[in-house]
C-alpha cells in the first residue's frame, strides 16, 4: 500500500490512494467528471457549467404567479378565439337549459305569424304538433 500523497488530477486535493495502483482522482465523482470534461473536449462542445443548486430550482415567487397566470389567460383567450361556438364543451349551464327546454312541453315557433286573435303558435313537444294558445 501507497503511504505517500498525490494530487487529484481533476480537483487538485491531496490525497492518500486506497488502492494498490496509483490512483488520479481522489474520488468517483471527481473520476467521472474527469472524464467528462475529456470526452467533451474531444468532441469541441463547452465545458459544463457547474449551476448553484438555489439558482437552478426557481422558488415560487408573486412574479413567477403572475407570469404563470398571465401564460395561461392568454392560451384560454387564442385557444376560445380558435374554437368554432359547435366544438366548445358544453357547461352545466348548458346542460341545465338544455335539460330545461327538454321538459317543456311547448315551445313558441318563431317563423309562424300570431292568429288574428292573438294567439300564439305553440309546438307541443310530445304530440310532435303545433297548437295555438292565447
Ligand atoms: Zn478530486
Amino acid at each position: 500500500m501507497d503511504t505517500y500523497t498525490y494530487n487529484c488530477h481533476y480537483c487538485g486535493v491531496q490525497y492518500t490512494p486506497k488502492r494498490r495502483f496509483k490512483q488520479k482522482y481522489c474520488c468517483n465523482s471527481c473520476r467521472v467528471n474527469a472524464f467528462t470534461r475529456r470526452k467533451r473536449q474531444k468532441q469541441n462542445l463547452p465545458p459544463v457549467q457547474k449551476v448553484n443548486a438555489s439558482t437552478q430550482i426557481e422558488k415560487m415567487s408573486w412574479p413567477g404567479i403572475g407570469n404563470a397566470a398571465v401564460g395561461t389567460l392568454a392560451t384560454n383567450v387564442v385557444t376560445n378565439w380558435l374554437t368554432k361556438e359547435e366544438n366548445k364543451p358544453a357547461t352545466k349551464g348548458d346542460i341545465q337549459k338544455l335539460l330545461v327546454a327538454k321538459n317543456q312541453r311547448f315551445s313558441l315557433v318563431k317563423n309562424m305569424p300570431i292568429r288574428e286573435d292573438g294567439a300564439k303558435p305553440l309546438f307541443d313537444n310530445i304530440l310532435h304538433t303545433i297548437i295555438y294558445i292565447k
